[in-house]
């Protein structure tokens, strides 16, 4: 049987890859983002509730009402902006699938699509399968910064939209207010969505306010913005997110989302209507997490690895010229022979740029981050 692959360049995902290798060789897996740690026993006792209650069957499609009207309240708590809960919200199965349905909602054959490299990895292939074309700028050494111009050479009649991410995955980098304005400035005028990825929204350190879109109702009327309860919960395996956008916007959101997945896990919908109303569990965390980053980096110092730092998300990354191995190959020596899997950063450019770069999790327990590096000290 001939089939044509609708993405016949794509193969499995550097994370799937890296975490098979750890389990193969038993190593410490600092590669795939997620947490060694427990979640809250509260918010588990709660979903063990809710389905001991009956909360079992299908919820509403858009996601349990309750859910969505304590989400508009924490926005307008945190971010000052007014959203509609029944008309902007949409509960999804996670951040991926909400920014999966929201290119798919927009994007039309030949359209472009602005995206900053080094990329989350799905956004390329997400792209491509709708047969829009990818357009690719390099994040600027050494902070990760938007080259903005380079950014306005790019834009012509075909922009369909401009993806940002913030905090930022794999390097950690946050954007500002005047990157805000940037952005406003060169959409005004023109038809171009924005995508942003704040999945890593509550994971900010060292005092830096995010720059939700959310703070901004201007640009909210023109954007999706994509969220993860598995980030903010510690509990990536649950896969539930949700989007929020313009009315007119989620509406035709919602034309491709009843047909795919149509509606959520009721239960754990159920559970994070009340769990979400304990402010603290997610405010604490960026300072939370920010103490394992600063545990890592001081860890770090004692191997041959140079540190990129990183200003939020689960990430940190750090170069090496100890050796001219790809960051592929060292990867890989460093999962069998170190038993220490990481992420090497070349996997999220469409064109496999190699910089020498690795991304570590420090998403881990102290116990673990120790015995990872213990390892990297003896490297050669
Ligand atoms: N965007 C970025 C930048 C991510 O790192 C991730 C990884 N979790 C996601 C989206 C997807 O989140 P989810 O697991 O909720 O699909
Ligand atoms: N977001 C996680 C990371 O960047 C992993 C998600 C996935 O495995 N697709 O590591």
């Amino acid at each position: 049987m001939h089939l044509q692959s609708k993405l016949p360049n794509v193969g499995t995902t550097i994370f799937t890859i890296m975490s098979s290798l750890a389990v193969e060789h038993n190593a410490v897996n600092l590669g795939q983002g997620f947490p060694d740690f427990l979640m809250s026993d509260e918010l588990i006792s709660l979903v063990n509730s809710a389905m001991k209650n009956g909360f079992n069957q299908y919820i509403h499609m858009n996601g349990l009402p309750l859910l969505r009207e304590r989400l508009a309240e924490k926005i307008e708590k945190l971010y000052q902006t007014k959203i509609n809960s029944e008309t902007q919200i949409t509960v999804t199965p996670g951040g991926t699938y909400a920014i999966y349905t929201a290119l798919t909602t927009v994007l039309q054959k030949g359209d472009e699509v602005i995206v900053f490299e080094p990329a989350y990895d799905s956004y390329i292939p997400n792209i491509e399968i709708n047969g829009a074309k990818p357009i690719l700028i390099s994040l600027q050494h050494p902070n990760y910064s938007i080259p903005w111009d380079e950014v306005k050479q790019k834009i012509n009649s075909k922009t369909r939209m401009i993806m940002i991410n913030s905090p930022h995955n794999p390097t950690g980098a946050v954007l500002s207010e005047h990157d805000i304005n940037e952005l406003r400035k060169i959409v005004a005028d023109t038809n171009i969505i924005i995508l942003s990825d704040e999945v890593y929204e509550h994971l900010i350190f060292d005092n830096i306010q995010h720059q939700s879109i959310l703070r901004y109702p201007d640009l909210l009327e023109r954007s999706f913005v994509c969220f993860s309860f598995g980030k903010t919960y510690h509990c990536t395996g649950w896969k539930l997110g949700y989007c929020i956008s313009s009315v007119e916007l989620m509406k035709e959101f919602r034309k491709v989302h009843q047909f795919n997945c149509f509606t959520c896990d009721t239960p754990k919908q159920v559970a994070l209507a009340e769990y979400i109303q304990n402010e603290e569990a997610y405010l604490s965390l960026g300072n939370f997490i920010q103490q394992k980053r600063d545990f890592f980096r001081e860890l770090m110092k004692a191997t041959p690895f140079k540190l990129i730092p990183s200003h939020g998300s689960y990430f940190e990354c750090y170069s090496y010229d100890f050796t001219d191995e790809t960051d592929k190959d060292i990867a890989i020596r460093l999962t069998k022979e170190y038993k220490i899997a990481t992420i090497p950063v070349s996997a999220f450019y469409k064109d496999g740029i190699d910089n020498k770069v690795l991304r570590f999790c420090f998403a881990k327990k102290e116990d673990t981050l120790k015995k990872a590096v213990e390892k990297l000290m003896h490297l050669k």
